[in-house]
């Protein structure tokens, strides 16, 4: 059965898609079935994988509303063991829409999910820039999740208001969700800032960390242009080894 791991953190460009991208291809590139589901309707985790979007007939969106069966949404990718359910532009009106599904008595999106539990080893959510339905629904359907933050100041405010989701989440819909870890990202460990921040996180949230931070790299930026995860673009680079070795801890941690 697969265990479902959302990437979430209601600020842009922290570095979710980033990490969702390269831990699903580096897990799935060492041997376990794995299923990436584009939940932000920008859909970069979508390109990030290179998908063209000739290719894409049913998205995600389809899926939530019921319109399509889940089975038919799954596209494989042409890295080895990874599918992508993706998303499109059109997920943006799903979050209106989710208030009244919300209170129908079916949850189309966990039976689809259900369905096909037995098929693959993970399933990775990224999840779209806000606490809203889409990220609700995400974190509902979830085993755990992983928060990718970068260190700044304002990450530390925001950090509250996430566990605070968290745990209205437990306690509305999921009490099972399990924090997997707070990854940090675009570290650059010669700035003062950057240590007086991990100095803070250490502090309150030592056991949640992972060991190894993301550093800031123009591999890692450069990568989804090319349509690939980095553990293909450039395997032994710095950025690559670092998303290895927190693939490598996510999997002890969940
Ligand atoms: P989010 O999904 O949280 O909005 P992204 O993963 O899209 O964040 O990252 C935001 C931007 O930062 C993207 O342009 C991405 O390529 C870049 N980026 C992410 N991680 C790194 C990193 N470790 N080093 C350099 N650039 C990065
Ligand atoms: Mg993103």
């Amino acid at each position: 059965m697969a265990k479902v791991v959302s990437f979430s953190n209601q600020k842009g460009g922290v570095g979710k898609t980033t990490s969702c991208v390269n831990i699903a291809a580096q897990i799935a590139n060492k041997g376990k079935k794995v299923l990436m589901i584009d939940m932000d309707p920008q859909g970069n985790a979508t390109s990030g994988l290179g998908l063209p979007k000739s290719k894409i007939k049913n998205t995600i969106y389809d899926v939530i509303i019921g319109r399509a069966d889940i089975k038919e949404a799954i596209i494989k990718t042409k890295f080895k063991n990874l599918s992508v359910i993706p998303a499109t532009i059109d997920l943006a009106g799903a979050e209106l829409e989710l208030y009244d599904l919300e209170e129908m008595p079916v949850n189309f999106t966990q039976i689809a999910l259900d369905s096909i539990k037995d098929e693959f080893d993970y399933i990775f959510i990224d999840c779209p820039p806000s606490l809203g339905m889409l990220t609700v629904k995400a974190l509902s359907i979830s085993d755990g999740v992983v928060i990718p933050m970068q260190c700044e100041f304002y990450s530390l405010e925001g950090m509250s208001q996430l566990l605070n989701t968290v745990k209205k989440i437990r306690q509305l819909y999921n009490p099972e969700l399990q924090i997997v870890g707070i990854l940090l990202t675009m570290y650059n460990g010669r700035l003062t800032l950057t240590g007086q921040v991990v100095a803070e996180l250490r502090k309150y949230y030592s056991d949640l960390l992972f060991k190894v931070p993301i550093s800031r790299t123009v591999r890692l930026s450069e990568a989804p242009s090319y349509g690939e995860p980095i553990c293909y673009h450039d395997p032994y680079c710095k950025g690559s080894l670092e998303y290895a070795a927190v693939a490598k801890e996510l999997q002890l941690r969940i």
